[in-house]
């Protein structure tokens, strides 16, 4: 832990010919890790619920000159296994492979102590940070197992590092996170081309830091675009042979 890349200076063309898949690529962290992986040359497939989120996303890609991304709409609350088949079967037909997964969407769910958290918010929160993670994953890992150099990343939390009063479910489900991590990154260790690993992104400027943090002066944080220096390192070939660990973007 305690590991990370804000300062990393990538070469221009460090993701050229990558294609990677960012969840929740519409909005706040996402949307702005997404956009830097296209500058840096990835073809980028943009996963998240709002279509207009992403379509936006699209557009400045393409009008940036950019690699021409994918866009592929999809609410990870109600997905199941069958989706995700789908969807890793449209990734094989139109690229043949995958470099890179960064499981970035994620809910806050209610900030409440245990004794008062609501059953299904529970529910809800740990499937769209957890369950869909792992079942998208087990659905694209053949694809990211034909790469030759393949980059899976789960996005954590402080708070799935160290739990705190009222986080809930948003922090088990992180801490969960890390372990499913940790087990993919052991049984993958000896697979060759894959690595697995987790970047906490720490305080950040989005919409999800504002409502956990409302009276918080948010001109203080950073924004998304700053701490995007160690998704670029994990997703570029210079963390090769990188796997199992847990990183800081700040
Ligand atoms: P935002 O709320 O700004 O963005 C979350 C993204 O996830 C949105 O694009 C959203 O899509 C997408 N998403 C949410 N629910 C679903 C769903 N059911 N199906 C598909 N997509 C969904 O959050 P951040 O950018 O702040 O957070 C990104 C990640 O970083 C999260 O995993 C978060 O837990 C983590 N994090 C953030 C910190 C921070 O300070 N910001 C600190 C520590 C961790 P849409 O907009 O279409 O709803």
């Amino acid at each position: 832990m305690g590991n990370s890349m804000r300062n990393y200076d990538p070469a221009p063309d460090l993701l050229q010919d990558r294609v990677i898949m960012v969840t929740g690529a519409g909005d706040g962290i996402g949307r702005a890790v997404a956009r830097s992986f296209a500058a840096h040359g990835a073809t980028i497939v943009l996963l998240g619920k709002s279509v207009k989120k992403l379509e936006s996303l699209y557009d400045e890609i393409e009008a940036a000159g950019h690699p021409t991304p994918g866009i592929y709409p999809m609410n990870l609350l109600g997905a199941n296994l069958e989706d995700y088949l789908e969807l890793a079967q449209r990734l094989e037909e139109n690229y043949g492979r995958l470099d890179g997964l960064l499981h970035n969407a994620g809910i806050l769910g209610p900030r409440s102590p245990i004794g008062q958290y609501d059953e299904e918010e529970w529910q809800k929160v740990m499937h769209v940070n957890l369950t869909s993670q792992f079942v998208m994953t087990k659905a694209c890992l053949p694809l990211l197992l034909k790469s030759d150099d393949a980059s899976l990343v789960f996005t954590s939390s402080g708070v799935g590092r160290k739990g705190r009063a009222y986080w809930g479910a948003y922090a088990v489900s992180k801490f969960a996170t890390e372990g499913l991590m940790q087990v993919l990154a052991d049984e993958t260790e000896n697979q060759g081309n894959l690595r697995v690993n987790s970047i906490n992104p720490g305080a950040t400027r989005t919409k999800m830091r504002a409502a956990a943090y409302p009276g918080e002066d948010a001109s203080k944080l950073p924004t998304p675009e700053d701490i995007v220096g160690t998704y670029l390192f994990l997703f570029g070939p210079e963390s090769r042979g990188i796997t199992g660990k847990a990183y800081d973007a700040q």
